[in-house]
């Protein structure tokens, strides 16, 4: 089947809520991506930051192969050896305490706001059920992780949206500590704002928002999605800034592009998730576990993350000498390889013109382009992308 082939079939018989480019993939590797025409590309968005190890990484084929080969699924009625031990790695990695899996992250956000409700209602506290959570934020597509998300536009046409999420602006503490009240659970927070334009937090901000958690006795949840998993050059963002959440989400890049998702939640709040309280037929499937086996061994290995670091200020001063050189990029942001150039012009024509020239970023929320490579990205491979992008932004922006 040719490029024009595929596109029309998937015109045909998928519904159109994805506004796909026009580009076929066939193959990948490590950081680059090549189309059916045989055309290559540096992918700077990874599958929207899931290709963590990179596409096709030698070890995450092989270890999937050999759990293929042995057993697909046997449902969560029985123990699984690859499942023990992700769920070792996963705990031993972030914050202790116990996971719950499932397959994606809003199916993760879904579970830690069940999570969250069974430990206050254990407690006789079910009123205390209403979660504030912020303008701009993004937590996913089914009811419960949209009604979560701060942003109107994505709850048009599926209203009513769940009860219970109390929405307050972005970077306002006052604000924050004004909203919560006797009703409140939890604040639900992603560290970096992903979606909206890998968005930061005003200095502090986090960690007052801690502390107000603390003082009012219910729980941070923070959504590491997007952010976790070495992403920001720490196996969690929250590290980054200081934070101990009761309960964190990930999924994305758990198993470099199988679908699985998590919950992690300190041992006390854990234990209100008892026998038959939730559950997911397919969360925790060994095959995806085999993947996420080595991605988290590798994300622990020696010497790893200060790489993403170093990586990540290689590619942002880049963006910033780069930025220097034109009248029309507002701002360069980000930390690790989560990275942001905010422009006066909106970016999704840069970001075809990218495409066009080889380079995968991606153009959201008008005026950001965003840039998530693989975390095994090399020096060369970001040299490469910064002369690609220089290439693609329009002429008249140049100084
Ligand atoms: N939370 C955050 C911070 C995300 O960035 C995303 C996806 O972009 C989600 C939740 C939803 O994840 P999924 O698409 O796997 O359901």
């Amino acid at each position: 089947m040719g490029t024009a082939d595929v596109i029309a079939m998937t015109e045909k018989y998928q519904m159109a809520n994805y506004a796909r480019f026009p580009v076929v993939f066939v193959r990948g590797e490590g950081a680059r991506l090549f189309d059916a025409e045989g055309r290559e590309y540096l992918d700077f968005l990874g599958g929207i930051a899931v290709a963590l190890l990179g596409h096709t990484h030698p070890e995450v084929t092989r270890a999937v192969t050999v759990q293929a080969r042995n057993l697909l699924h046997v449902s969560n009625l029985f123990h699984v050896p690859v499942q023990a031990e992700v769920g070792r790695l996963l705990s031993e990695s972030t914050i202790g305490g116990k996971v719950f899996f499932c397959n994606s992250g809003t199916e993760a956000n879904e579970a830690a706001i069940k999570l969250t409700r069974k430990w206050f209602a254990d407690r006789g506290k079910e009123g205390v059920h209403e979660f504030v959570v912020l303008e701009g934020s993004f937590h996913g597509r089914t009811y419960g992780g949209l009604s979560a998300t701060g942003q109107p536009r994505l709850h048009k046409g599926f209203e009513p949206m769940l009860p219970g999420f109390v929405t307050v602006p972005f970077g306002d503490i006052v604000a924050l500590e004004n909203a919560l009240t006797d009703r409140t659970c939890a604040f639900l927070v992603e560290p970096i704002q992903g979606e909206s334009g890998v968005r930061m937090h005003p200095p502090g901000y986090l960690k007052e928002a801690e502390r107000l958690c603390r003082q009012n006795g219910i729980l941070l949840v923070v959504d590491e999605i997007q952010t976790g998993l070495g992403r920001t050059g720490a196996m969690l963002a929250s590290e980054r800034f200081g934070l101990l959440p009761d309960i964190v989400t990930l999924a994305k890049g758990l198993a470099n592009g199988l679908p699985l998702g998590a919950v992690v939640a300190r041992e006390e709040v854990a234990a209100a998730f008892g026998t038959g309280s939730h559950g997911s037929t397919f969360g925790g499937n060994p095959v995806c576990c085999a993947a996420a086996r080595v991605v988290l061994e590798t994300l622990r290995s020696q010497g790893f993350l200060d790489e993403v670091c170093r990586k990540g200020e290689l590619l942002k001063n880049g963006l910033s000498e780069l930025a220097e050189r034109r009248t029309d990029v507002r701002k360069v942001r980000g930390l690790g390889l989560m990275l942001a150039m905010e422009m006066e012009v909106e970016t999704k024509e840069i970001a075809e013109q990218c495409l066009r020239n080889g380079l995968i970023v991606n153009a959201t929320s008008g005026t950001v382009l965003r840039f998530l490579p693989p975390l095994t990205v090399n020096n060369a491979e970001i040299r490469h992308a910064l002369d690609l992008l220089w290439a693609s932004l329009p002429a008249g922006g140049r100084k």
